[in-house]
């Protein structure tokens, strides 16, 4: 009886998961990374719960962001990135120092917490500028580490984002901010 409880709980998250992501209007490849149901599933789940709902949830197909230059062309960008980066490090998505990252695929409770720290990325951020899937696609180039990386700053050390290969470095986009709001008031 209780491995067919524990079965229906895990069922139950699973589903819970794919709707979670369908209202962020994550795409079909995404919700099948995370909670390992089928396109078909996926598709009737939004038909049956989305379609014609009050509140109209947009069903993207294709693939999802993979470009990272849009995650840290301007200070702006690169600080938004960062909140979703901290975000994702507290939750345990991501290993800051060098080390095994977790596993992800069908991980129900990690996916979870993926929609968590985007939920609460979008509280913080008055006109965030990241979707859902550019959140996703933020978390898998700094797992895979060969463009994006993540560097703490000396001066005020929050985690901030890096392009690997920009020359010379970005530089710590909080402390970036700042300098230009003491700037611009100085000008003033
Ligand atoms: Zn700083």
């Amino acid at each position: 009886m209780r491995a067919t409880d524990d079965r229906y709980r895990g069922e139950q998250a699973r589903f819970e998961l794919a709707m979670r992501m369908i209202t962020h209007e994550a795409r079909t490849g995404t919700i099948r990374y995370w909670t390992g149901l089928s396109d078909d599933r996926i598709r009737k789940l939004y038909a049956s719960y989305f379609k014609y709902a009050g509140r109209p949830v947009r069903r993207r197909r294709g693939r999802s962001p993979s470009q990272i230059a849009p995650l840290v062309r301007s200070t702006q960008r690169a600080l938004e990135s960062g909140v979703l980066a901290n975000l994702l490090i507290a939750n345990r998505l991501l290993i800051a120092d060098i080390g095994d990252q977790p596993k992800l695929k069908s991980n129900i409770r990690l996916g979870h917490r993926f929609c968590e720290s985007y939920e609460t990325y979008v509280g913080l951020i008055p006109r965030p500028l990241l979707n859902f899937e550019w959140g996703w696609n933020l978390l898998l180039s700094i797992r895979r580490g060969d463009e994006l990386g993540i560097a703490r700053c000396d001066d005020c050390s929050i985690c901030y984002i890096v392009d690997r290969l920009a020359l010379p470095r970005n530089q710590c986009p909080a402390c970036s901010t700042i300098i230009e709001i003491r700037s611009e008031s100085t000008r003033h």
